[in-house]
Formats: C-alpha cells, structure tokens, sequence
C-alpha cells in the first residue's frame, strides 16, 4: 500500500487491510457484497404509496436490481418537506420484499428505531448526516444487520473509515462503505463524486464500497455515466433512485431515474461491469475462497 495512506489510515486497524489481496464480502442473504457480482440497489429516495413502491420494485427487479431501496425515516433539511411514511413506510418495503424476493435497504436516523428498521431490512441505511452520530453508530454496531455507511458531506475518507471502525469496534463487522458525493464549491451539480475514493478506500480498506450516483450528482441526466464510472472504478454496487413519474416525486425527483432510464443504464452497465471483473479479477478469487 502507498505509505502516505498507509500512515493515514493506520488508527484504524479494523477496517484497513492486513495484505494486499484480502476483502471482505457482506452477505445479505444469498447476496454477496463485496464479491465478484455488481450489486445494484435500487428504488425510490422515498416510500410514498403502496402502488409506487410495488411497481417500482417490480421494475428495477426485472431490469436486474437485486436490492429495493426507499426511505420510510426521511433525514429532509426543511421541517416542511415530506417527512416520510415511518413504521407505514417499513411495511410497505416489507410486502414488496414479499412481492418480488428483492432484499430490502431503509435508513435508520434514531438509536430508538434501530431494533424496529432491523426487523424489516435486510441492510440499515447510515444517511450522510448521520454519519457522525455516534449513538446511531453504536446502536447500528450492536444489530445483527449489515450496515451501509454513507459519507457524510463534508467527511474526509479518515472520517469516513473512523466511523465504520466505530460501528465494528461495536461489535458489526457487516460494514458497506457509500461515496455519495460530497460538498465543495462546484454548484452544476448536488455535490461532487469522488470518483477517486472509490479505488483509494479498495486500496486502503477490505470492506465492499457501493456508489450512490444519485445524490452525487442530482440531476438524473448524468446518473447513468456516474454509474458507469463508479463500476469501472472498482464499485462493489450502486444505490440509485428510480421513481415511476419523478416530476411527481414527493423527494429527489430531480435525480430520480424513470423505468426506462433504469434499463437502458442496466445495459449500459453491462460491458463496464465485465472491466470490473477483469480489473479486480485476483483479489476477488481470493476472498471468495477460490485460491489458495
Ligand atoms: C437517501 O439515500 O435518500 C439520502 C437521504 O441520502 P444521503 O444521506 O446520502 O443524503
Ligand atoms: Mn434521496
């Protein structure tokens, strides 16, 4: 490893590499994160009805999603906005879960939810603004679900590491890493994508790191190509937000991709996910135990 990040990542022995070649792969059900498999999750910023999240479901599952994001606990930054559907939220993920056999990816915001947002998800959601809540932390580090842990907006990739060690230090070592862009000066787009964390965190760290091109970029047109990117780059998976009518939308609608948008991004995906392989082949053989 470059002895710059060697040094700057050494407080944190949980979640950095012993050697070059070991990863660890985060099973959420039969579903390896980390592995050899491009994991694509994906579905609305919000849950907002029965109908649009079963055909949203519906949807990103033929195209070849196998993980169903909504929110049901909404972080929104105006007390005015839509503030999600709570515990209503939770059992709508859970029949479409029923529906279509897709795993199920919710936030958890509160210490006090992490028991119940466990009983219907199969991975729980550190948003960025959480990301530095150590009670959250701590709670989520006591559950037996996998933990995915967005980047908080203006957190350092130390930042970022040090609060994944926090939740393992807990007691979960089912850590998923999440770029999800972050703030700078750049106003075209939500925030920035540090295309760059992506092979620096697969560099420095053994756990799966997934790309939310969605709130990245915040503009739906180019959420494709970020996709895209993150995958030739060494993304384990992405988090996307697809809405059946995004002008409707009652969060992120601006980002939201439709249904055929999501296709022809699953086509897209296709070729750059065959570089992925070939790029990451060895490491992967690897951890997946197929090498000795
Ligand atoms: C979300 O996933 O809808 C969300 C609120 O994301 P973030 O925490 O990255 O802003
Ligand atoms: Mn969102």
């Amino acid at each position: 490893m470059n002895p710059h990040w060697k040094r700057q990542f050494a407080e944190f022995g949980l979640v950095t590499k012993t050697d070059d070649e070991c990863r660890s792969i985060v099973m959420v059900g039969d579903i390896e994160i980390g592995g050899p498999e491009f994991v694509v999750m994906a579905g609305p910023c919000s849950v907002e009805s029965e109908k649009q999240l079963l055909s949203t479901a519906e949807a990103v599952s033929r195209a070849g999603a196998v993980i169903l994001r909504g929110g049901a606990f909404k972080p929104r930054s105006s007390p005015y906005a839509f503030q999600g559907l709570g515990l209503e939220g939770l059992k709508l993920l859970k029949k479409a879960r029923e529906a279509t056999g897709l795993a199920v990816i919710t936030e958890v915001m509160s210490p006090d939810d992490v028991d119940l947002v466990a009983e219907y998800a199969d991975i729980l959601q550190i948003g960025a603004r959480s990301m530095e809540n150590f009670s959250l932390l701590e709670a989520v580090g006591r559950s037996h679900r996998p933990v995915l842990l967005k980047r908080g907006l203006c957190a350092t990739l130390v930042d970022l590491l040090r609060s994944a060690q926090f939740i393992i230090e807990n007691g979960n070592s089912d850590v998923i890493l999440c770029e999800r862009g972050i703030r700078t000066f750049e106003t075209a787009t939500r925030n920035t994508f540090d295309i760059a964390a992506i092979p620096v965190l697969n560099a420095v760290s053994h756990l799966p790191i997934i790309a939310d091109p969605s709130h990245a970029a915040g503009y739906s047109d180019i959420v494709p190509i970020l996709s895209v990117a993150a995958a030739a780059v060494g993304a384990d998976g992405i988090l996307v937000e697809v809405h059946p009518a995004p002008e409707k939308a009652l969060s992120d609608g601006g980002q939201s991709l439709t249904f055929s948008e999501f296709r022809s991004m699953m086509y897209d995906l296709e070729s750059c996910t065959a570089l992925r392989a070939h790029l990451r082949g060895p490491q992967l053989l690897v951890a997946s135990g197929d090498a000795d």
